[in-house]
Formats: C-alpha cells, sequence, structure tokens
C-alpha cells in the first residue's frame, strides 16, 4: 500500500493543516453535527482525510451514547479500535458512501442518493455521504441534491469537497458549513515527511525534506509520493540518491522533451521518458515541469513572436498535456505518456479540400500540417483517413456523414465523452478513428488492453451514444482494430505493452 495511504491521519489530533485540525476540534467539541459540510481546498490538503475522520467520529461507538442522546458534550476523537472505526478504515461501512463527482455526475446517481437517504443506519449510527469533486455534478443533479440538503433526516451528514469552488452553485454553499483548506506551507510538509522518516527509520537530511516540500507545492499527498519514490528500498537517502533531483538533471530531460513535442517525434519521447523512468524523477513533477516550460515559453512566445504560429502551437500541446494525473495509482505517469504520444501521433492528419471529381484515393497525398496550417485552411481543408498507405473518403452507406466528418469533430466528440465516462474518454485518446463502412465507425487501437475495455458493453455505449447525438444519427456502431506495431514508437516495443497494460488494469481495477 502507498505511504500516502498508509500514513493518512486517521484523528483529528493527526491532521496536518493547523487551520483544518481546529475547524474540526470545533465541531468535536461543540458535541454535534450539521447535516452538510463542503471541504474547498487544493488537491492533496487532506479534504478526503478529514471528510473520513468526521464520518468516524460520528459513527464511533465511544460516542454512541452521545449520538443517541443528543446531548451537546463533546465527541471524542474516533478510537480507530471499535468495530465501526475499523470498517470505516478498511473502507466496508455501509454508513460511509464514498462518491466522486468527477466520473457520477448525473442525476440518476444523486437520485439514488435520495431513495437511500431515508434508510436508517445499517451498521453504525449516522449515514455520511461523501461527494468528491461536486463542482462536476450536472445542474440537474446539483438541483435534486439541493432537494435533499433542504429536508436531511436527523441521521444524515453530507461532505462535499471540492478544488473549485467558484463552480459549486450559491444555493448549495449557503446550506454549508464551509472549511477552508489551503496549500500546506513548507513546514507543515517537512513536518509531515519527518514523521514518515522516523515511522520508516530512512535517514534523510533536513536540507533534501526542504526540497521536496518545495516541489510539491503545498500537496501533501505529492510530498508523500515523492518522498517514497525516492526512498524506494533504501534506509537513507543520500544527496547523491537524490541527484535526479536535482532541478538542472531534470529540466535538461524535460526541455528534450518539449522538443520532441515540438517536433512531434513519438520515439525521442519513448525515449526521454526512459530517461525519466531511470532518473528516478517523480511524474507529477515532471508533468508540473513540462507544463511551466511550456507556459513560459507560450508568454515569450507572444512577446516575441519569433515564428508565425509557434503561440497557437504551443497553446494547443499545453492544453493536450493538461491531463490529471492520479499519484495514487501504481503507474501514475501513464496519463501523460499517453497525451505526449497522441500529439506525436496527431491523431488527425489533413490534407488539402479538392473538388469533388479529383478526389480519387492516392498514395501518399496526405500531409501532415501543424495546428497553425490548420486553422489558417481550416475552412478549405478536408481531413483524409489514413488507413497504412493509402487513404479513404468514402461515403457510408445509408448515413450521411463521411469518416472525414468524424475525425473533423473528433475532439469534440472526445470531449463530451469526457463529460460523461473520463475513463472512457482516457482510453480513446491513445486511439484513432479509421474508417466507417456501413453503419460501422472502426477505431484503430493500440494496446490489447484498451481494445477489450472499449469493447466492454457500457463503454461502448457511451461512445456510440456521443457519436449518434453529434451526428443525430438512429444508428450507429463502433468497432476496434488492434493497430500496427510499427504505428508505435520502437523503442517501446520491449516493454510497454506489458507495462501500459498492466498499468491500466491497476488503473481501472
Ligand atoms: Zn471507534
Amino acid at each position: 500500500m502507498s505511504w500516502y495511504r498508509v500514513y493518512r491521519p486517521q484523528t483529528i489530533h493527526e491532521l496536518h493543516l493547523p487551520s483544518v485540525r481546529e475547524a474540526l476540534d470545533r465541531i468535536r467539541q461543540g458535541g454535534t453535527y450539521s447535516h452538510a459540510y463542503l471541504l474547498t481546498g487544493p488537491k492533496g490538503t487532506g479534504k478526503t482525510s478529514s471528510a473520513r475522520i468526521i464520518a468516524k467520529m460520528v459513527n464511533c461507538e465511544k460516542n454512541a451514547d452521545h449520538i443517541k442522546s443528543s446531548s451537546k458534550k463533546p465527541f471524542v476523537e474516533p478510537c480507530g479500535a471499535c468495530p465501526s472505526c475499523e470498517r470505516i478504515t478498511r473502507g466496508s461501512s455501509m454508513c460511509v458512501v464514498e462518491m466522486d463527482a468527477a466520473s457520477n455526475r448525473g442525476i440518476d446517481d444523486i437520485r439514488m442518493l435520495r431513495e437511500r437517504i431515508n434508510l436508517a443506519p445499517s451498521d453504525g449510527l449516522v449515514n455520511v455521504y461523501i461527494i468528491d469533486e461536486v463542482h462536476m455534478l450536472t445542474t440537474e443533479a446539483f438541483n435534486a441534491l439541493l432537494k435533499v440538503l433542504e429536508e436531511p433526516p436527523k441521521h444524515v451528514i453530507f461532505i462535499l469537497a471540492t478544488t473549485e469552488f467558484h463552480k459549486v452553485p450559491e444555493t448549495i454553499i449557503s446550506r454549508c458549513i464551509v472549511i477552508q483548506f489551503k496549500k500546506a506551507s513548507l513546514e507543515d510538509i517537512e513536518h509531515a515527511l519527518q514523521a514518515i522518516a522516523k515511522k520508516e527509520t530512512i535517514t534523510i537530511n533536513s536540507s533534501l525534506l526542504t526540497k521536496i516540500a518545495q516541489k510539491a507545492d503545498g500537496s501533501f499527498r505529492d510530498a508523500v509520493k515523492m518522498f517514497e519514490h525516492l526512498a524506494q528500498g533504501k534506509t537513507s537517502i543520500t544527496n547523491e540518491d537524490a541527484a535526479s533531483f536535482s532541478d538542472d538533471g531534470v529540466k535538461v530531460e524535460l526541455r528534450a522533451l518539449c522538443d520532441a513535442l515540438f517536433s512531434r517525434d513519438a520515439e525521442r519521447v519513448a525515449h526521454i521518458f526512459q530517461h525519466i523512468e531511470e532518473k528516478n524523477i517523480d511524474p507529477t513533477y515532471a508533468q508540473k515541469m513540462t507544463l511551466q516550460m511550456l507556459h513560459e515559453s507560450l508568454v515569450a512566445e507572444i512577446v516575441q513572436e519569433t515564428q508565425k504560429g509557434k503561440a497557437a502551437q504551443i497553446q494547443s500541446l499545453l492544453s493536450h498535456l493538461a491531463v490529471p494525473l492520479d499519484p495514487l495509482q501504481p503507474f501514475p505517469s501513464l496519463p501523460f505518456e499517453l497525451a505526449c504520444f497522441s500529439w506525436c501521433f496527431g491523431e488527425i492528419q489533413q490534407v488539402e479540400r479538392k473538388p469533388e471529381s479529383e478526389r480519387t484515393p492516392q498514395k501518399n497525398s496526405q500531409t501532415h500540417v501543424t495546428e497553425e496550417q490548420t486553422k489558417s485552411t481550416q475552412s478549405d481543408t478536408r481531413v483524409s483517413l489514413v488507413q497504412d498507405d493509402h487513404h479513404e473518403t468514402e461515403q457510408t452507406d445509408g448515413l450521411v456523414i463521411t469518416g472525414e466528418e468524424i475525425l473533423i469533430r473528433w475532439q469534440d466528440i472526445l470531449a463530451k465523452i469526457k463529460s460523461t465516462n473520463a475513463t472512457v474518454e482516457a482510453l480513446l485518446r491513445a486511439t484513432r478513428p479509421q474508417n466507417i463502412q456501413g453503419k460501422v465507425v472502426t477505431i484503430e487501437v493500440f494496446y490489447s488492453f484498451h481494445k477489450e475495455q472499449l469493447e466492454l458493453e457500457k463503454h461502448r455505449r457511451v461512445i456510440e451514444d456521443v457519436i449518434k447525438q453529434a451526428f443525430s444519427l438512429p444508428v450507429l456502431r463502433v468497432s476496434y482494430v488492434l493497430g500496427k506495431k510499427e504505428n508505435k514508437p520502437k523503442t517501446q516495443k520491449a516493454k510497454d505493452e506489458d507495462l501500459i497494460q498492466s498499468a491500466s488494469e491497476a488503473l481501472l481495477s
């Protein structure tokens, strides 16, 4: 189990942020609870841990008489040892329902909550509903949630958490006690890391801990993950071990990564990712630094304008690479790597629009153009579906759309899929639409596990529904083919199939 999970605070006293510790302790001392809390602040600062601690406190057997009699004497801290505390720690309590609004953002999920809400707690005292990333809920889901928050039963607490407070409707906020989380100070992070070093009996000097804390930029989770990454089986960490951690070495690699991305050189990108792995560079940090470098280049380009269209290209690359990573996953860099490769493969290849009479399939007629060229000639271009050494622009049988139109709108389609199911969108990022025949759209997939996942009926339906909706079609099927190996960067051949497959399995399990 990752250190972040092992060393997650289990009591109010153990919480890292002093202001949050005080806020929760005021709830404890007040001896009563509100029906709705909104925890807001940056990622990795302890919102979920705090939500679980509240859940544990109101369900702990040490507080049972108190909850039942509604006396207002202070609660005691969760004991961590009673069956209820143990169930919540293990994640097996029926009283605590955790929902991630990033993937369950619809009205049906909130309706399900509404149906459950009057049920008495089955293995505890208070039912606690934790809704993470609550700002992702749809408007209808927010309205349904609001109804529940208006008159919650006595035995229910809602704990909403968000990293984007401004996206939560005022009507919801007004019904919650708001607890503000802020970025952790260097001191707070160092203190948390020192405690872990002590428990793991690892020697590390304080200047290295400071470096980790600086890189974590206020996130306990990122800091702990970086520390764990650096420690890997060692009993002491020297300055030498941390050499890979030096900004200079990292920056050289990441500058090379930016260059390779500008020239869409997938093979070089694969090489650089190998170096990043060998040098033990934390993936979260690698992504963050890459985005920072690109951002700096963008600003410089806007001011100096060295090359026409360069700023637009950087902007496009930045938005392509800004994918969320989960440092708790066993292969946290996967979404970032896939985003880099899909950028290099350049899902959409363009050819100039020709008069209908000249649009016969020709060998090597497709030309790869950059984003800015695409933009300048957008009204005048057509997208060609590239299949090995020839391209097809066939009209579909019975459909009024062409494969070209799917390609043109592929990014829009992905964006719509993302709002419905982020996992499916992540899987599709590393694919490309290949052709359309009859009512079947064929999509090229490069990893067998991705293919299996995309073929699952629930995933297939998400994709088909979005494409059907995008083109107002009554019927459409999607099929997948495993892509040609040579389409992938050569240096990956040896390891990527197994690595990415197992990582994907872990991500989706
Ligand atoms: Zn307990």
